[in-house]
């Protein structure tokens, strides 16, 4: 028996917290979120549910009548659950996306901490945002998270770069109403040349470049030599650490970051919220790094 597994003794008085997806065997949240619960001593444990779309409401509602605290909620239920949610917050909303429950007594609410998760290793560094300007690569899901972060951090110009221009389109117009109203500017991926010579940060949000397709990378060699000394290179993927963009912008004298701290953050923020305390960050990272290691082997 390991002494991860020797320490789990579940009874009566044991706090519930979970996972909801389809397929869920591949979560990366079960080992992270038990080491950090094990680590800050509650008395807690966290499961992976497999949930049918066609059940989601009758799995909400049973998730509540046993007494689960909060659970995450992942692909494909995370605009699925939010009608079924009595709160939701402006992040959640501006994104039209929840990554994360927690009980009331209301009722079920939640909230999206892709937004926490991806601004976190930004906020460590020394960066006027005020006077700064992002380019967002990509408009989907993740990158409407990564909106949601630049307007909170106070970007003073978002663009969003993307191979579609009527995408781009319904993009922009989507935070016109938003819970948190953002001006975009957005251009055609032949417009970077032109974008990344003012860009303090350039946001990679598509799958351009995740293992297993490793060689590729949204932009090349040459389109980061446009960036400006001090610039930061930032990629969501989290498989292969680095990626090839962020192999290049390193070349190239950039600082980089990667998905690995935006998806410890995220569930950090998570865990936050249903135990109210300061979550063990570095054992998170370090969990989350052994099962990442070991799927890749
Ligand atoms: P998504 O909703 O499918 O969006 C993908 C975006 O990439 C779309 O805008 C798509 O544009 C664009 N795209 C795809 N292939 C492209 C190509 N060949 N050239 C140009 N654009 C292309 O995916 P998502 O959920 O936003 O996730 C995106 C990435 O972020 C994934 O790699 C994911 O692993 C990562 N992520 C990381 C975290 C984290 O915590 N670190 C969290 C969420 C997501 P079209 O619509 O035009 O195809």
């Amino acid at each position: 028996m390991s002494s991860s597994s020797a320490s789990l003794a579940i009874t009566g008085r044991t706090k519930v917290f979970g996972i909801i997806g389809d397929p869920i065997e591949h979560s990366l949240s079960p080992p992270m979120q038990n080491a950090a619960l094990h680590q800050l001593g509650v008395d807690g444990v966290y499961v992976p549910f497999r949930v049918d779309g066609q059940q989601l409401a009758a799995a909400m509602a049973g998730l509540g009548a046993i007494g689960v605290q909060g659970f995450n909620v992942t692909i494909p239920h995370k605009q699925a659950v939010m009608p079924h949610l009595v709160s939701l917050t402006d992040s959640a909303q501006a994104i039209g996306a929840v990554n994360t429950v927690w009980r009331t007594k209301q009722g079920w609410a939640g909230t999206n901490t892709d937004v926490l998760g991806f601004m976190a290793p930004l906020r460590a560094q020394t960066v006027n945002w005020a006077r700064s300007r992002v380019v967002v690569l990509g408009y989907g899901g993740a990158a409407r998270a990564v909106v949601a972060g630049c307007q909170q951090l106070g970007c003073q110009d978002i663009w969003v770069v993307g191979r579609s221009a009527q995408k781009l389109e319904q993009f922009a117009q989507s935070w016109q109403q938003s819970p948190l109203p953002v001006a975009l500017k957005t251009g055609l991926w032949d417009a970077l040349g032109s974008l990344l010579g003012g860009t303090t940060l350039l946001v990679n949000t598509t799958p351009l470049g995740m293992s297993p397709r490793v060689e590729d990378s949204p932009v090349s060699k040459g389109d980061l030599a446009h960036l400006p000394l001090g610039a930061i290179a930032y990629d969501l993927i989290y498989t292969p650490r680095p990626t090839r963009f962020l192999q290049l912008a390193a070349e190239g004298g950039l600082t980089t970051l990667d998905g690995f701290e935006m998806l410890v953050q995220q569930g950090a923020a998570a865990l936050e919220i249903w135990t109210q305390q300061s979550p063990p960050v570095a054992i998170m990272r370090q969990a989350l790094a052994t099962h990442l290691g070991s799927r890749m082997q």
